[in-house]
């Protein structure tokens, strides 16, 4: 089983991706938290990706994408199932995951739009936190009440994402309207896009999403 969960920032594509990984023993790909290792790195590649991602606030060039699928997908078994976190966020990323799919006899099955309003979006994003450590994130008012408080898992410092301000927030869906909607207007006319309410509670979004699923 092969499938993608898209949405805008905020709309919990992270935390409903680990979820079904781990209910269906998928191998989670998720190239935002792959390209914020890469941006750390001193190297060329690493500044690109920080300068395009955090600076910018834009797509990180397809090159880039396609390389880190084609090293992802050569060292995964060709029977494990994949949830794509994040990818594809336009249709040339659309072109590269179907050549590169065929190339290792796979399909994809399903993509799972997680649709939030953009209010929604900023408000859950303005209250993320995550460990500098061990990078889990923390919703402040909900799992923490303020800023100094240490990492619940391993006691790291705790930090909003460079790119989580007001202004990078807007400036992505932006970048999320240009260049995404077009990819999920692609799959529903393909008959694969299933939308989902993105504004639920985790668990119910989490149920729905596996109904589907279950079909498969
Ligand atoms: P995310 O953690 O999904 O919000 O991604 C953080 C940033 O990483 C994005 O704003 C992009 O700059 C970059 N990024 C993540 N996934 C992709 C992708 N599929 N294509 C291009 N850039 C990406």
């Amino acid at each position: 089983m092969n499938i993608v969960i898209l949405g805008p920032q905020g709309s919990g594509k992270g935390t409903q991706a680990e979820l079904l990984a781990q209910k269906y023993n998928l191998e989670h790909i998720d190239t935002g938290k792959f390209l914020r290792e890469v941006a750390r790195m001193n190297t060329a590649l690493g500044k690109e990706v920080y300068e395009t991602a955090n600076v910018r606030k834009e797509l990180v060039p397809d090159h880039i994408l396609e390389e880190i699928l084609r090293l992802k997908l050569n060292d995964v078994d060709r029977g494990q199932g994949l949830v794509l976190d994040g990818m594809p966020r336009n249709m040339g990323q659309v072109g590269f995951i179907e050549k590169i799919f065929l190339s290792f006899g796979r399909k994809l099955d399903k993509i799972f739009f997680l649709d939030v309003s953009e209010e929604e979006s900023i408000k859950r994003i303005s209250k993320r936190w995550i460990c500098e450590k061990c990078k889990t994130n923390f919703i402040m008012g909900k799992d923490i009440e303020n800023e100094r408080e240490a990492c619940l898992k391993c006691g790291g410092k705790l930090a909003q994402r460079i790119d989580d301000t007001p202004e990078g927030i807007r400036k992505r869906l932006q970048v999320f309207k240009r260049e995404t909607i077009p990819v999920l207007n692609y799959y529903k006319e393909k008959g694969i896009l299933i939308r989902i309410d993105g504004a639920r509670p985790i668990e119910k979004v989490f149920e729905e999403i596996a109904k589907y699923l279950e079909k498969i």
